[in-house]
């Protein structure tokens, strides 16, 4: 079963394409990375598919189901920022809970839920912090817990990591192969970063323009690119 399937899909701002006709499908449980220059619309096409921003045509589904018109809330999906978007003045815990306390789960469920994701992400003894208290990798897997208790079907990824230092963000890649392996659910992560996309991903989609120019497993576009951009981006030095 596909996790996420994009049939046609659009997006205008005023009277500029900036998504022409992308369709893709990603495999269900699957780790997918959406990898290209800065611009090309990596960005839009994640949150889309959040339902952050409408499309300007084509069809949306997850698992099966269209959600092209479906409430973000109600799409199975959740968003890990860049910049965290933490709350400065809630704990650790209290971040977490965040999303489950606005869906009015009962406080045994959120204790449950809470913990688990802090079990997951080795932030059990923080959750009594409050994020300024805290590292950026630690920052980081906060911002990854929220979308954790949500349960959602598929994860989404902006670039989670270009904040972080060299070091980090490879420690952070390690970590989020590991989450992968452990949730098993679909992940679709954006970067700009080609070491990135090769190691994380079970499937890259390369974009240019609005377009995607191919997409495979990290090998094949690295030693069978379609075309000299696929190569330059992701192959080897011809
Ligand atoms: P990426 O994430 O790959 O860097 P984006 O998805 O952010 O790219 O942007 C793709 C294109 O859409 C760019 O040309 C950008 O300027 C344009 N764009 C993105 N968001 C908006 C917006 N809200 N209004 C107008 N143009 C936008
Ligand atoms: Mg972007």
């Amino acid at each position: 079963m596909s996790g996420v399937r994009l049939t046609n899909v659009k997006k205008k701002f005023g009277d500029a394409e900036v998504i022409h006709d992308v369709s893709m499908e990603i495999t269900k449980g699957a780790f997918a990375v959406f990898v290209g220059p800065s611009g090309c619309g990596k960005s839009t096409l994640l949150r889309m598919i959040a339902g952050l921003e409408e499309t300007s045509g084509g069809r949306i589904e997850i698992e099966g189901r269209d959600v092209t018109q479906v409430e973000p809330a109600d799409r199975g999906v959740a968003m890990v920022f860049q910049n965290y978007a933490l709350y400065p003045h809630l704990t650790v815990y209290e971040n977490m809970a965040f999303s489950l306390r606005l869906a009015k789960a009962k406080k045994a469920e959120v204790e449950e839920k809470v913990q688990e994701a802090a079990r997951i992400l080795q932030l059990t003894d923080q959750l009594k912090k409050r994020p300024s208290e805290l590292s950026g990798g630690q920052r980081q897997r906060v911002a990854i817990g929220r979308a954790i208790v949500r349960q959602p079907k598929v994860f989404l990824f902006d670039e989670p990591l270009s904040n972080l230092d060299a070091e980090l963000r490879v420690q952070m890649r390690l970590e989020l192969a590991r989450l992968h392996r452990q949730i098993g659910a679909t992940m679709i992560y954006v970067t700009h970063d080609q070491v990135e996309a090769m190691t994380l991903a079970d499937e890259i989609f390369v974009l240019k323009g609005g377009h995607v120019q191919q997409s495979g497993k990290p090998l094949h576009l690295y030693d069978d690119p379609d075309n000299r951009f696929v190569g330059g981006f992701i192959g080897s030095p011809a």
